[in-house]
């Protein structure tokens, strides 16, 4: 159970179409391979991050500042191991400014995450025991939704692309979809939402992302224009730009019931604390592979069972499943059933859990139970 070594390795996939949401465009998977070696020859290994931006310093901060302090140590003592990661003596510059350091910050975390991550798969392969069962097992599939609901190429009719997408989502196995808003006008994208509801029917679960597109104010006529036509939408992803968080949300709370979903930004637990307690959250979507990691991202949980928050997780089904397994307050996996914007899910894990009716088969070897493709590695690993 002693570390011997530890491996980070970037990878980064062209995509072959370029994806629009409401503040951004994607054009490349990215992620990042981490394992962990144990003495005993038993290796950790998942993979995490869809982040360009920084992933050459995520590398760098694995190899250089945290690998040294995770050899020879045991790695079932993981509250110990993330303390002392997380107190990692490392020079990121301090301005003093709260925000501006927040960048730096998370370079750091996003390295812990790698591994912390990777360090579960190796205890669950220690105890021979699933991730999801050694962090409670509440249950053995857990719900899928699909991000999409991107904006269609110039010249495709948008509504009727959103009819073939939903159909393409249920095709794929998926109960629901979370679709992209905030780049077009209030009209057009609550057009849009509803189309995704007349096209999925009563029981489909139609789920909104704004990405940080709209002022306070928008997204409270958005919220109670989609109430006011009863789209039944299950939340409002990230409704408010990046510098109205907290009193922004909390004025678009009190207008509307919709379930106010963010979270997949933040960098700590202390982060997400100060969202519930300052900013009316209702679904915290936190993501393990930016937050700290599987240990972390529990701590967050539970925190927000007892503020009455549920939980859900921004993507890397690969890790989300045993997490949101793991947890009664824990609501969706989320993929991309269109296997073209993360084709990285259907090449890397050498056979990826079931998705069939709606639900994830709960992977059910030690660990995280997801063994990755070493020739995918080489042919996309970009250092
Ligand atoms: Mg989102």
């Amino acid at each position: 159970m002693i570390i011997e070594h530890v491996e980070a390795i970037p990878l980064d996939m062209a995509l072959s179409e370029v994806f629009k949401g409401g503040t951004y465009q994607v054009a490349s998977r990215p992620t990042i391979v981490t394992r962990v070696h144990l003495a005993n020859g038993m290796v950790g290994e998942t993979y995490g991050g869809d982040e360009f931006h920084t992933q050459k310093e995520i590398v760098e901060v694995v190899r250089q500042h945290l690998a040294p302090l995770l050899i020879g140590q045991d790695v079932r003592d993981f509250q110990r191991l993330w303390e002392r990661m997380f107190h990692v003596d490392l020079d990121l510059g301090n301005r003093g400014l709260h925000q501006l350091d927040m960048h730096p910050r998370g370079i750091l975390m996003q390295a812990i995450s790698c591994l912390d991550n990777a360090m579960w798969d190796a205890r669950g392969k220690l105890y021979q025991t699933p991730v999801y069962k050694l962090l409670g097992g509440v249950r053995e599939r857990v719900p899928v939704i699909s991000i999409g609901g991107y904006y269609p190429k110039d010249g495709k009719d948008p509504l009727e692309a959103i009819a073939e997408e939903v159909d393409m989502v249920r095709a794929a196995g998926c109960m629901g979809i979370k679709m992209k808003v905030g780049r077009a006008s209030l009209d057009e994208d609550l057009a849009r939402v509803r189309a995704a509801r007349k096209a999925g029917g009563e029981d489909f679960v139609v789920t909104v992302d704004a990405n940080q597109g709209w002022d306070p104010l928008d997204a409270v006529k958005f919220c109670v224009a989609m109430e006011k036509v009863d789209l039944g939408v299950r939340w409002m992803e990230e409704p408010v730009k990046w510098y109205d968080q907290t009193d922004g949300l909390r004025l678009l709370a009190s207008k509307t019931s919709i379930p106010i979903n963010v979270g997949q930004g933040e960098i700590s637990g202390r982060a997400c604390r100060d969202l519930i307690d300052k900013g009316a959250v209702n679904i915290l979507n936190v993501d393990c592979t930016l937050c700290g990691g599987v240990t972390e991202w529990q701590r967050i949980a539970d925190m927000a069972r007892f503020m009455n928050v549920e939980m859900a997780h921004h993507e890397e089904p690969q890790v989300a499943v045993h997490l949101i397994a793991a947890n009664p307050h824990a609501l969706f996996v989320e993929i991309f059933a269109n296997r073209v914007r993360d084709p990285l899910l259907w090449e890397l894990p050498d056979g990826f859990p079931e998705i069939r009716n709606g639900y994830m088969t709960v992977p059910q070897e030690p660990g995280l139970g997801v063994r990755l493709r070493q020739e995918v590695i080489d042919r996309y690993r970009c250092d």
